[in-house]
């Protein structure tokens, strides 16, 4: 149980929290604990400065040690970094010509993409290395190569049918075991997209706990749900079992959030759940989220402020932690209940 303990609540732990069946929002707590911390980064893959674009391959030279040192100055603070195992997109917009074309526009891929291959991270062993050393650092999946054909161009899961998804993913996991990186169950869908499809999918393949949803607009309360990218109508601050062994936990906060915001969710005993992505400027495309100084200087005054305001009523933990501590995970999957169906979705 990684030292959580549930005290009083141990026959709803035993009667809801453990019990995969049932779904919907999981209003945790655990004794001293009021609220929950966790930071995840998308789009980490071996490009470097010198390459496509820089995206951790420059190692501690590059995004990843500006993450080193936002580590290093909140010793409580945890990562998820969110891996591609063979990132092949270099640029999130469609070409103007293309995606005007019938028919065509949806069997071809509407941005220029790398050649299989040459991000595998089975190719990267430096990378790998690094990443596996990275104190308080788990690693989780997101996609396989962050690509789709036709549009949305970064989309990856979109028209692929269960056991297509589950290819991919089986595939994903492959290149992840094979070259030594560690890694935890979970999944951050590219381009935040994840049907009813992938969701079977995930379970298929022993994808434990995804993150989906992305929602910095909705007002926050304990019943917010969420209602922007990704997954809608799933808790915006609590972790969801939106199907039987498949955890959800919302992102809630970015660069463009006020701190207010993070008040907010802490007071109401919800996950802070930040986001960030690798790279802040890629061709086409501005990540407002990006890893860059003035982030991750807001990021640590942002810290700063919840260490001295709430001591130590916070859990910082990881969503792979949080998701540990919230499921059976049991290595044998329970069998399908035809009375669950996947929540709904859109796209982002
Ligand atoms: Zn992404």
């Amino acid at each position: 149980m990684d030292g959580w303990q549930f005290g009083p609540a141990q026959e709803l732990r035993r009667a809801f929290i453990l019990d995969d069946t049932k779904l919907g929002p999981i209003h945790w707590y655990c004794p001293g604990k009021s609220a929950a911390v966790v930071m995840s980064v998308d789009d980490v893959f071996p490009g470097t400065s010198q390459s496509a674009y820089e995206a951790g391959g420059d190692l501690e030279r590059g995004a990843l040690g500006r993450l080193l040192w936002l580590l290093e100055r909140h010793p409580q603070l945890w990562l998820t970094l969110f891996v591609t195992p063979d990132w092949r997109r270099l640029s999130p917009v469609a070409d103007r010509f293309w995606r005007h074309v019938p028919w065509l526009r949806d069997r071809v891929y509407l941005a220029i993409v790398l050649p299989k291959g040459t991000m595998d991270i089975r190719n990267h062993p430096d990378f790998v290395a690094f990443l596996n050393t990275m104190p308080r650092t788990e690693i989780a999946m997101h996609g396989l190569h962050h690509i789709s054909l036709g549009h949305p161009v970064s989309v990856e899961f979109q028209h692929q049918d269960r056991a297509s998804s589950a290819e991919l993913l089986a595939e994903a996991i492959r290149i992840f075991k094979e070259s030594g990186l560690r890694y935890v169950r979970g999944l951050q869908p590219p381009g935040w997209n994840c049907a009813p499809a992938l969701q079977q999918a995930c379970r298929d393949v022993g994808i434990e706990w995804i993150t989906s949803a992305r929602d910095i607009r909705t007002p926050v309360s304990k019943d917010a749900k969420t209602g922007m990218s990704g997954l809608t109508g799933v808790s915006l601050l609590f972790p969801e079992r939106i199907a039987p062994n498949l955890l959800h936990i919302s992102t809630n906060f970015q660069a463009t959030s006020a701190p207010e915001r993070a008040f907010e969710i802490l007071d109401a005993g919800g996950i802070l759940s930040i986001k960030a992505h690798i790279t802040k400027n890629v061709p086409g495309h501005t990540h407002l989220d990006g890893v860059d100084d003035l982030y991750m200087n807001y990021l640590d005054r942002l810290l700063v402020n919840i260490e001295q305001r709430y001591c130590d009523a916070i859990d910082w933990t990881t969503l792979g932690r949080l998701s540990i501590s919230l499921s059976a995970s049991s290595p044998t999957l329970l069998p399908e209940n035809g009375a669950t169906q996947p929540v709904a979705y859109r796209a982002a």
